[in-house]
């Protein structure tokens, strides 16, 4: 294999009836067979496997280091059918079973097609991240939480929820590197180290701005670095991996609305930068109104409590994903509340309570329902549905586990989502929302990653995955998938863009 920069260093050629930015010739600084565009998890999976079929490959990272929004995540890597943990755990997955939980918990509309190769393949995916070095502990979290306080290896993610529970059987597939909290930088740590050692050139400081086409091809793209214009040329094919939209205020508005005026679960780049640029050369988009809302609820509370909106109602069994429960909170009458009683929070490690301080307490749920300034009676008749629910043994209204139905007796506290995890002053910044999302809509890809134009035909040379592309989501989000789909269809599009004449 050659050294794509240092052969670059050598080319200085002309590209001609370049289409895009209305320019006709471009002199080329480097010559490589495959442009990557972007460094998170989608740009290391796709330059990773482009190398290792033989591709000589650059790839261009905006920042100063790799990373992207990849870096700064919780490492959930959502995998299954049999992975060496869940087996050592004594859990009996499968394929199909993981298809069935996924189809709903990723719907309605999820894109079958990709969700049918990343169940079929995830037990494979789950080894080429142990072959990068990533260490998953054989221990379970037993209970619902955005991040558990420990190294455990695997975590619920709501499969064992209604109606989840009953549509496919339940079986833990949150995979966490066994870090401790956040691990997003530990897969990119590892990812970064394996595309150094097979030889990936990467260039950071470096936005690429445009792609070029070369007779209907795409076959470089146009980048700054520190006010120089550099030129790529890309013998085999350009991977746009650059993220999602969530930073760009005007491409929310009109696409992905229900993220305006609330908070960004990014790097605070997922500006669209990489799908306008392939859009501009004729690419199709899809799902864009599909996001990922966090509400800042905390699970381990939520499940042992109620959670209700203004009007004192329950509308979700709290024992869900918790971005199912965010989901539906986004659109219920706000703020919503997550009622407990006194034995609940001191059921909660302090751990797992993440900062998170009451709002009001009050000795009767009718001095809570006034404090809240809910309807008369309406808190108080929640609870007493819930309550004679959970003396029957079950939950009536959504069929909340019965592990965590419990007679909820006063004194109750009343916590706001709105103050956030871990905020000393305990009072919500003006116009917090207690919501924050990202997009998973983006470029229209094939399974291989190809790019698709509006007629619906693969534009040659280009490829896109991760957040840039839409994946296998439909209207649904569950942990470690965006992390999951954006390597996996990542190195199925590295693995396009290097096939020789492609
Ligand atoms: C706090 C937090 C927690 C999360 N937890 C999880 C989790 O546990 N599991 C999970 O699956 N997901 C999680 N996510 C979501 C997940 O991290 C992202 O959706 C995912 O990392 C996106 O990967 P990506 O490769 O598409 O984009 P990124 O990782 O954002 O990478 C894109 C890269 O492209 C670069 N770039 C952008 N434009 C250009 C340009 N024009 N030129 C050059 N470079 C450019 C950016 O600088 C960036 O480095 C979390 C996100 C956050 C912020």
């Amino acid at each position: 294999m050659s050294d794509p920069v240092r052969e670059a260093e050598a080319a200085t050629e002309v590209i001609a009836d370049v289409v895009v930015d209305v320019v006709v010739d471009v002199v080329v600084d480097v010559v490589v067979d495959v442009v990557v565009v972007g460094f998170g998890c989608a740009g290391g999976a796709a330059a990773l496997e482009a190398r290792r079929a033989g591709a000589s490959v650059v790839v261009l990272e905006r920042a100063s280091g790799a990373g992207g929004s990849s870096a700064q995540s919780g490492g959930e890597l959502y995998l299954g059918g049999g992975t060496a943990v869940q087996q050592a755990l004594g859990f009996d997955d499968d394929a199909d079973n993981m298809l069935a939980f996924l189809r709903a918990a990723l719907g309605p509309h999820a894109d079958e097609e990709k969700l049918r190769l990343y169940c079929d393949g995830s037990v494979e995916h789950f080894a080429w991240f142990c072959d990068l070095g990533i260490e998953f502990e054989k221990s379970l979290y037993d209970a619902p939480s955005w991040m558990p306080p420990t190294t455990d290896g695997l975590m619920w993610l709501g499969e064992n929820a209604w109606p989840y529970d009953e549509l496919a059987r339940p079986v833990p597939r949150g995979h966490r590197p066994a870090t401790g909290g956040f691990g997003g930088w530990l897969v990119m740590d590892r990812l970064v180290a394996a595309c150094d050692a097979a030889g990936v050139v990467t260039e950071t400081d470096t936005r690429v701005l445009s792609l070029v086409v070369e007779s209907g091809r795409v076959a470089g793209v146009r980048a700054r670095r520190f006010g120089e214009d550099v030129t790529y040329r890309a013998r085999r094919g350009v991977v746009v991996t650059t993220g999602g939209f969530a930073d760009n205020a005007d491409l929310l508005a009109a696409h992905a609305p229900d993220l305006l005026g609330h908070g960004v679960v990014s790097d605070g780049g997922d500006d669209g930068s990489g799908i306008l640029m392939a859009q501009a050369v004729g690419a199709a988009v899809r799902r864009m109104s599909v996001v990922e809302v966090a509400y800042t609820a905390l699970p381990a509370l939520a499940c042992r409590g109620m959670l209700v909106n203004a009007r004192g109602e329950r509308f979700i069994n709290e024992d869900v994903y918790p971005g199912l429960f965010s989901h539906a909170a986004l659109h219920e009458p706000g703020p919503c509340w997550v009622v407990v009683d006194a034995q609940a929070l001191e059921e909660v490690d302090e751990a797992d309570l993440w900062g998170t301080v009451p709002s009001y307490a009050a000795e009767t749920i009718e001095e809570l329902e006034a404090d809240l300034g809910m309807p008369v009676g309406s808190l108080a008749r929640t609870l007493a549905g819930y309550n004679d629910g959970a003396l029957a043994g079950g939950d009536p209204l959504f069929r909340k586990n019965a592990r965590w139905m419990r007679v909820l007796e006063g004194p109750f506290a009343a916590i706001d989502p709105r103050i956030g995890f871990h905020n000393p002053t305990h009072r919500a910044a003006p116009g917090a929302t207690g919501f924050a999302g990202f997009t998973l809509g983006g470029l229209h890809t094939t399974v291989d990653g190809e790019v698709l134009s509006l007629d619906g035909a693969a534009i040659p040379g280009l490829y896109a995955a991760g957040r840039a592309s839409a994946g296998m989501h439909g209207h649904g989000y569950i942990s470690g998938t965006s992390l999951g789909d954006g390597t996996f269809f990542g190195r199925r599009a590295g693995r396009s863009a290097a096939r020789p004449g492609a």
